[in-house]
């Protein structure tokens, strides 16, 4: 068995790095709004050239912040006919595949979803569902909270959807 002092010189130590990511889609009309790959019964879906959505837009860009890795408008560019209407938990599951691949997993993340409305409450379950699977973490490793704009501004009067994203991911670094 090593002693402690020979494993703190391993050549192998999970490092820990944090991304943050945010995105903002306006209102337009005609549901349903795509929310954290949830289909939400709502008047109003999210305007974008892919489906608008600004919880898996935020969450990815936090996933590549954290890996130095760009970030969603470079790894999938609205120029793209391809990107026309395109999944967006399909753009988070293939850049969590990416960072992956470089040998880092997602450890968990954070979100904070800022609108008049809709309330998310009723969706969070399955946000957090939809998003554990495509970061390839568990549900319990996955925050969403919901925050009006007390009325002020552009959210406050309803034009549309901000979320904010934390992630932490974790990469076996060799020791130097
Ligand atoms: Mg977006």
């Amino acid at each position: 068995m090593k002693d402690s002092g020979s494993r703190q010189s391993s050549s192998s130590t999970p490092l820990y790095r944090t991304g943050i990511g945010y995105d903002s889609h306006r209102f337009a009309p005609g549901g349903p709004l795509i929310l954290g790959g949830v289909s939400i019964e709502f008047d109003a879906h999210l305007h974008g050239h892919s489906d608008g959505d600004a919880v898996a837009h935020a969450v990815t860009d936090a996933v590549l912040g954290a890996c130095a890795a760009g970030d969603i408008g470079a790894m999938f560019p609205d120029t793209d006919p391809e990107n026309s209407g395109r999944d967006s938990m399909d753009m988070l599951r293939r850049a969590v595949g990416h960072v992956n691949q470089k040998g880092t997993t997602v450890v968990n993340v954070d979100i904070t979803v800022v609108a008049e409305y809709p309330h998310i409450g009723p969706y969070r379950a399955d946000m957090c569902l939809a998003l554990s699977r495509a970061l390839s973490i568990p549900a319990e490793r996955v925050s969403i909270k919901g925050k009006t704009n007390e009325g002020m501004g552009w959210i406050g009067h309803g034009e549309g959807i901000a979320c904010i994203a934390v992630a932490t991911v974790a990469t076996e670094e060799s020791g130097t």
